[in-house]
């Protein structure tokens, strides 16, 4: 039986020019579980993984509004808590999904660490945009006090940036092996996991957040996936993105793939960490990394829609 990781991006939750109520989020999710459940159908081990941009905004959005009345908690925990609320509606929705289609199927989250390295340059250098958007002097406040790092967004107002460090391991990973292979299908590292580090008294949650294409990435190697399927928004992957020679690429090897990555044809923070997940992916052994329209996904698996990428022929 073939194993796949699929990576959810934004999407699956929320759509564009939405709100983020419960009831669209949940109405998302009961698509998403279609597309899961058409994949699952065929035969796959599924392992599931997603994003949680918007969420875990919300959610520190809560903490900052809410603070006179009740204490705000670290980062770290916002995702955790993303981690539930996401793998809560995809779990429902899922399980539902496949019971009516005559499918009996165990579907669990795992609120999953993902150990980071306390030496990675990202840490010297915040990236990553979370949280509420301030005025100038109202950051300047809170750097002083909280010692957060915020910068101008180009988007408009000041905000927090937090470091993006590289996932190195899974802490849950010989949970989440046993589960895929009893047949369970999992949907963990969330929002990219929780960052750990390892230190003497053990793993310590930190104020960073992890790309989720990355940990997929590191997943996929972790449960010996043979594929990895990162859904988005587009159906392809494209040569010159947004300019009038823009190509899609139907097929590439994992050598063309790091030349156009090196090239710049694919953004950080877009398009730039899903290719490399899938370099990734294939040079840790897998034989096939697809990027494809959520929409998309069963034909994507059918060689019918989305990027391909593939093994150097020998
Ligand atoms: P997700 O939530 O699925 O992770 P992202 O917004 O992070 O979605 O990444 C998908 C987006 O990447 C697309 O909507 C597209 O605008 C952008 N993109 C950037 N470069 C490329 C490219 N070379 N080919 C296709 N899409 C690209
Ligand atoms: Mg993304």
């Amino acid at each position: 039986m073939k194993r796949i990781v699929i990576a959810l991006g934004g999407n699956a939750l929320l759509r564009k020019g939405q709100r983020g109520t419960y009831e669209e989020q949940l109405e998302n999710a009961r698509r998403t579980a279609k597309f899961l459940a058409d994949i699952i159908q065929e035969g796959y081990e599924v392992v599931i993984t997603h994003g949680n941009g918007p969420q875990v905004g919300a959610k520190m959005l809560q903490y900052e509004y809410a603070k006179k009345h009740v204490p705000p908690f670290p980062l770290d925990v916002a995702n955790a808590e993303t981690q539930a609320l996401i793998g809560y509606m995809i779990q429902q929705c899922l399980r539902n999904e496949l019971m009516r289609r005559g499918i009996d199927r165990d579907v669990a989250t795992i609120v999953t660490q993902v150990v980071v390295d306390p030496d990675d340059p990202a840490f010297q250098n915040p990236t990553k945009y979370i949280g509420p958007y301030y005025t100038e002097e109202e950051a300047k406040r809170l750097m002083k006090e909280k010692g957060w790092i915020m910068k101008p967004d180009p988007r408009g107002g000041w905000r927090r940036v937090v470091p993006s460090p590289d996932p190195k391991d899974v802490v849950e990973k010989n949970t989440v092996v046993k589960l895929v292979n009893q047949g369970v299908i999992v949907i963990t590292v969330g929002g990219g996991g929780i960052p750990v580090i390892k230190t003497p008294d053990g793993y310590k949650g930190v104020e960073a957040v992890i790309d989720k294409d990355l940990a997929s990435a590191l997943i996929a190697k972790i449960v010996k996936a043979d594929t990895m399927l990162i859904l988005t928004d587009v159906e392809k992957v494209m040569l010159n993105y947004g300019k009038e020679n823009q190509i899609p690429i139907d097929k590439m090897t994992v050598s063309e793939a790091e030349k156009y990555y090196r090239e710049g044809h694919f953004p950080p923070g877009s398009m730039g960490p899903k290719v490399l997940a899938i370099i990734r992916f294939i040079r840790n052994g897998g034989e096939l990394g697809i990027i494809a329209h959520l929409e998309k996904a069963a034909d994507a698996l059918k060689g019918k829609s989305g990027t391909f990428v593939i093994p150097d022929p020998q």
